[in-house]
């Protein structure tokens, strides 16, 4: 029995919520907060009605530690869960460190004056949250998350020595817009026009933009053209698979979307400096992310699927070996169950299942980590009932 407190009420906030609400033996009490209250109660609304639970809500700068930290007092949760956006990672986890909570998130932070996520920020808190006697839980969404645990897993059962790593994300589903990013539109276009970056013998590469691609065949959808970008989940695996020689991450993008962004950047809307207009700064990127659609909005009407998993090539019992460990998940059951799509609903339940590992102890321990430093198969057991069945499929290993 344990209180949460989550704090963003976006389309991932809203699966969390819904989520926890489906195991009340863990989540006995559930606080959502966000800058904006009116979503809260839409949320707590749906929670009500499809769960048939009632949750706290309550309004909440999170880049205010001040207002965060009387927030706690007054709840007093046992975790605090950010799915706001990754500029909050910092002032919350202050506000966790002054008030004594442990701390769960599912994007690494990012400072919003540069496009440059890195987990520097976050690991500089690892001291002072060991002697805090409190943990923090880096990226508990799917990729990164669920894609680390994979690896993990991989690692403890199916690999002596794992060589190389693909990440192969892609979603195969239809929103019918012509150009709309499926979560925070934000974040997810200084994430895909930034440049790219792999690691390969222990040294990182760095690739132009969408400078690579290669075709994938993901299972459920087929062959898909995937491009290569740096995602976050690279920085902490090169540190914790052994023998690791390469590891890289692969997106698809339909070419609809990609001709839109690349209009959009050549006319300077994805830009993230202020420009001055009728004698106001404002920053192109965040006025276009209030004209595009709510990553939420576009739940009701989605078709097709996420597909989502790594590609694993080592060594088991001195034979070569190729391994695809993955997911693929439904826009529209997501839709049934819990009014998401499966983006959100993919970041979601790890989140809640993350939290869970925490709460129940399973995974507990003080200072900073990253999800591939604890047992994976207890979450991985847990992931599956709660909505991500994941598989291992053999694959012929490369010559
Ligand atoms: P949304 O933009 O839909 O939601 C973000 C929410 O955070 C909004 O409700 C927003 O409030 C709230 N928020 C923003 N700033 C503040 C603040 N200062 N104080 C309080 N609340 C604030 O994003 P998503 O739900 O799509 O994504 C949530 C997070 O999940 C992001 O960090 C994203 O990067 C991460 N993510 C991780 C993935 C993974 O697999 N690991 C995949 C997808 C997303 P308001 O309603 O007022 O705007």
């Amino acid at each position: 029995m344990s209180r949460v407190l989550i704090i963003g009420a976006g389309g991932v906030g809203a699966v969390v919520a819904h989520k926890c609400a489906q195991a009340p033996d863990v989540f006995s009490e559930i606080l959502l907060a966000s800058r904006t209250l009116s979503r809260c109660e839409k949320i707590r609304d749906d929670v009500r009605e499809l769960q048939g639970r009632t949750i706290g809500v309550a309004q909440v700068d999170a880049d205010n530690v001040d207002e965060t930290v009387a927030l706690i007092q007054s709840f007093k949760p046992d975790l605090l869960l950010n799915v706001a956006l990754p500029y909050q990672d910092l002032p919350l986890m202050d506000a966790c460190l002054a008030a004594g909570v442990d701390y769960l998130d599912t994007a690494n932070y990012e400072p919003i004056d540069e496009a440059k996520f890195e987990y520097k920020w976050q690991w500089a808190y690892r001291e002072r949250y060991e002697k805090a006697g409190i943990m923090a839980l880096m990226g508990s969404g799917f990729d990164p998350g669920v894609t680390n645990v994979f690896c993990a897993y991989a690692q403890k059962r199916l690999f002596d020595e794992i060589h190389t790593v693909d990440i192969i994300d892609c979603n195969a589903g239809s929103h019918g817009k012509a150009f709309a990013t499926n979560f925070n539109p934000e974040i997810n276009i200084r994430e895909i026009t930034q440049n790219g970056r792999y690691w390969e013998n222990g040294e990182w590469v760095e690739t132009k933009p969408m400078q690579y691609s290669q075709t994938f065949d993901f299972p459920e959808v087929g062959e898909r053209k995937a491009y290569l970008l740096y995602h976050e989940e690279l920085e902490s695996l090169v540190l914790h698979l052994k023998g690791l020689k390469r590891i890289r991450f692969w997106m698809t993008f339909g070419e609809e979307y990609l001709t839109h962004l690349r209009v959009l950047q050549n006319v300077g809307m994805t830009r993230i400096d202020p420009v001055e207009f009728q004698g106001q700064p404002i920053v192109p990127i965040q006025f276009l992310k209030a004209l595009l659609p709510d990553p939420a909005s576009l739940a009701e009407g989605y078709t097709g699927k996420t597909s989502i998993g790594c590609l694993i090539e080592g060594v088991k019992e001195g034979q070569p070996r190729k391994v695809l460990i993955y997911n693929v998940c439904d826009h529209a059951e997501c839709h049934r169950e819990v009014r998401a799509q499966a983006v959100s609903y993919t970041t979601g339940v790890p989140a809640m299942v993350g939290a869970k590992m925490m709460l129940t102890g399973q995974w507990k321990r003080a200072g900073v980590w990253h999800m591939e430093q604890f047992d994976p198969e207890p979450f991985l057991e847990e992931l599956g009932q709660r909505g991500l069945p994941w598989h291992v499929k053999e694959l012929e290993p490369s010559r």
